[in-house]
């Protein structure tokens, strides 16, 4: 029996899709040319697929055919060599409707694997992010903002490629560095002269730093206890959530506005990348955004302000694009924050001190969008990307 290779690339549903498939495709591509044999399939964190839900796309190579029908006997690798993460805010965890409770980042990463993560935050952040593991992994930064796109849409910034030539040099028994730029030249005609440029680069400068046994995160994931099959009933009831309460002001004790109640189980921590911040002094209480929400993820204070609650919130960004007031609300990447608190609850307390945590969680908030917030982003994006690969 030869030897089994499994890479996961970690993504967020339909934003990265394309790009997840184009990874684990090229994968098994490259692979082949080096004699391999292998697969390349998804795992949907949702079905079907929504936008910012975690989601799994593997390639799974064999030296040779027995030995891939062998690994592919299991619905998908209990482990794998390489976890790639193409959206640093899932170091946080992994929570999806297809699997139960919330999965670190690298529960899969074998031990002495590698995670490769997408990332303009330093390795000492991303490790404070990740859960800590028993063993010993090494991490690799690819030094790019998260690339996002649409249903109908691929950036074509060069992530793929850079990620496929980090690979190539972190498990150069998967496949040649020469192996995967035919690939994606033959895969390319148009741009692959290019794509293997950027493969070449990213080859040329990728590093990886350890992180120790028990480093991280020191967070449990919560779990959930699964019943077993002779304990499952007959029929199943869904119990109904309550409607909500009032909310207390923390300062004036006042009592008055709504808050749903929401799910004590599922909550929408990790399907953002992004979270909304609230100006509340430029708020004009025009209520748009509690109503275009598609989540009703908006408390209504007593003084009748929205407030996002972070556990409905899936950071779509609808409520900033309709905000009528200039920087009312601001989309701001969810690697700024280390809890889920409630914004109103702390300008109530402090609003001096909330305008100036506003202040510099916006400005210094590095780089991230979904990339339709105007007409002729994707391609001002991809300059950008393309220059700086
Ligand atoms: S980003 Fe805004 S509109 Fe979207 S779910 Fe969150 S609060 Fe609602
Ligand atoms: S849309 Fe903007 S201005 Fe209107 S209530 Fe919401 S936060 Fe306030």
């Amino acid at each position: 029996m030869g030897r089994l290779y499994a890479v996961e690339v970690v993504y967020r549903g339909i934003f990265q899709k394309t790009l997840a498939k184009n990874i684990t495709r090229a994968i098994v591509l490259a692979a082949h040319r080096d004699g391999k044999h292998g697969i390349s399939f998804g795992r949907y964190g949702d079905s079907p697929e929504r936008n910012g839900i975690p989601a799994k796309a593997f390639a799974i190579v064999g030296d040779d055919e027995v030995t891939l029908e062998e690994g592919m006997a299991k619905y998908e690798p209990k482990e794998v060599d390489v976890t790639i993460c193409v959206d640093d805010t899932l170091c946080k965890g992994v929570e999806s409707w297809a699997w139960y409770g919330l999965q670190p980042i690298n529960r899969l990463t074998k031990p002495g694997g590698t995670l490769i993560v997408t990332s303009l935050e330093t390795p000492e952040r991303l490790i404070e992010m990740s859960h800590r593991k028993d063993t010993p992994y090494k991490l690799a930064i690819i030094k790019a903002a998260a690339s996002f796109s649409g249903l109908w849409v691929y950036k074509d910034d060069h992530t793929d490629a850079r990620i496929l030539g980090a690979v190539a040099r972190v498990l150069p028994e998967l496949f040649s560095l020469g192996s995967l730029q035919e690939t994606l030249k033959e895969e390319n005609p148009k741009t692959g002269e290019l794509l293997a440029v950027s493969a070449q680069k990213q080859f040329d400068r990728t590093s990886t730093v350890g992180v120790a046994a028990g480093e991280g995160n020191t967070e449990v994931p919560y779990t959930f206890e699964m019943p077993k099959w002779t304990e499952m009933r007959e029929g199943i009831a869904i119990p109904g959530i309550p409607a909500g309460a009032a909310i207390k002001d923390p300062v004036t004790g006042e009592v008055g506005g709504f808050q749903p109640e929401r799910n004590p189980t599922f909550k929408k921590y990790l399907t953002r990348t992004m979270r909304p911040v609230v100006d509340f002094e430029k708020c004009i209480k025009c209520e748009l955004c509690w109503i275009a929400c598609p989540d009703s993820c908006f408390d209504v204070t007593p003084e009748k302000l929205y407030d996002a609650n972070m556990a409905a919130c899936c950071g779509c960004g609808v409520c900033e694009a309709i905000c009528p007031v200039e920087k009312c609300i601001t989309m701001v990447n969810e690697t700024a924050f280390t809890d889920n608190a409630s914004q109103w609850q702390a300008f109530r307390k402090d609003a001096p001190a909330y305008k100036s945590w506003l202040v510099t969680v916006i400005e210094n908030r590095p780089d991230r969008s979904h990339g339709f917030r105007y007409r002729g982003q994707y391609e001002e994006q991809i300059k950008q990307e393309v220059s700086h690969g």
